[in-house]
């Protein structure tokens, strides 16, 4: 519990600083490793799926990658690199803003008593290569536009088409204007009648299931990619487990192996996003970690699990 009210607090200063920096003079750059998303005006960092599409994917196709071009793309993945080897996927569980709204409407669902809709594990696995597939899209989006393939109005076509950030976080800025239909000619409508469609939907599920977009997000599968490189990794010693499941039934983005592993110690999964709801969940002193460079930050046990073992509704 006393885990849980940590993350909490943090996403919250988290979002504060993602949403609202740039008006207090933070800005963390634009190779920030989550949803902080530039369509927010006076955001404090920008999300670098726009700068893999922008910059990489327009650097390559124009023949731009060795100039300044390539330079400046280079430094940015570099700084990605750097964000995500000092936090890994804890910027999904503790710093995204998009994550916190999800986690405010799961709330909001537990409070109303609304129960949570059950894919099952072996689903939800398949669904979950599907943020391969986007990070895919994201880099080879920009090239097709630039053969011809793609209009030229879908120069960002992640970010315009089916990013649900984009006309969502806006919102907390008080900006409605991505919840319009843009006339301007037919590209400009697919592009903001897919980023509706898309947002509605993803709405609806996100009301349904904890986390449903991370479960496809290619920021997800990004940081995942880095795994080699990061150094905050979540461990478990199977020789304590119990095997109560009590894992699995916290974890919003419902990972089985976390609880059926029995043998290796890395149990963290293309899908988690490191918030430590198992590890704060889990009765079993040490059988589950958090831990940085080889060094345990925070470990199971009975005390910090009091309060966290009820079953979801
Ligand atoms: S996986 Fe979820 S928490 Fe992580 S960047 Fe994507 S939307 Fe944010
Ligand atoms: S909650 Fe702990 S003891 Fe229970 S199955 Fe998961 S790792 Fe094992
Ligand atoms: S496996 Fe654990 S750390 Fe990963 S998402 Fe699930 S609860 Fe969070």
């Amino acid at each position: 519990m006393l885990l849980k009210g940590y993350r909490l607090a943090i996403q919250h200063v988290m979002f504060i600083v993602l949403m609202y920096g740039g008006r207090f003079g933070v800005n963390l750059g634009p190779a920030v490793p989550c949803f902080a998303c530039p369509y927010v005006t006076g955001c404090g960092g920008y999300c670098y799926l726009m700068g893999l599409q922008g910059y990489i994917g327009f650097g390559i196709s124009l023949g731009h990658f060795w100039g300044f071009e390539g330079l400046r793309a280079l430094g940015y993945l570099l700084l990605f690199a750097g964000l995500v080897m000092l936090l890994g996927k804890a910027w999904c569980g503790f710093a995204c803003p998009f994550g916190l709204i999800s986690d405010w409407i799961t709330l909001a669902r537990r409070r109303l008593g609304i129960p949570e809709a059950k894919i099952p594990p072996a689903a939800l696995r398949r669904l979950g290569a599907v943020k391969y597939a986007l990070l895919g899209f994201c880099a080879a989006g920009p090239i097709l536009v630039n053969l011809g393939v793609l209009h030229r109005d879908f120069y960002i076509p992640f970010c315009q088409m089916l990013c649900p950030g984009k006309p969502l976080l806006p919102l907390f800025a008080g900006e409605t204007r991505h919840f319009a239909l843009d006339l301007t000619n037919a590209a400009t409508l697919v592009i903001t009648a897919s980023s509706l469609a898309v947002t509605g939907a993803c709405l609806a599920a996100m009301i349904a299931r904890p986390r449903f977009f991370c479960t496809f997000c290619p920021m997800l599968a990004l940081i995942h990619l880095l795994k080699p490189i990061t150094p905050l990794a979540l461990r478990k010693n199977p020789a304590l487990c119990h095997g109560c499941g009590t894992c699995q039934r916290v974890c919003g983005m419902d990972v089985e192996r976390v609880c059926t592993e029995k043998a290796s110690a890395d149990v963290q999964t293309g899908d988690c996003v490191n918030c430590g709801d198992c590890v704060a969940g889990c009765a079993a002193d040490g059988a589950l970690s958090l831990q940085f460079a080889g060094r345990t930050v925070v470990s199971s046990s009975a005390g910090l699990a009091l309060g966290l073992r009820k079953p979801r509704p």
